[in-house]
């Protein structure tokens, strides 16, 4: 919500990934974390970013 959408955009929040998010995901630890669509795999995505 609060991430500028202009320039480099947010990058996925999962450990040893460089890729930029592309959905935020209800993780069932963390709560909502940013993450790409390959780590997105598996959770429950909130919205897209
Ligand atoms: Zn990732």
């Amino acid at each position: 919500m609060s991430f500028a959408t202009d320039g480099t955009g947010p990058f996925c929040g999962a450990l040893s990934c460089t890729d930029g998010a592309d959905v935020v995901i209800d993780h069932p630890k963390h709560g909502e974390r940013l993450a790409c669509n390959k780590c997105a795999t598996g959770y429950v995505v909130i919205r897209r970013v």
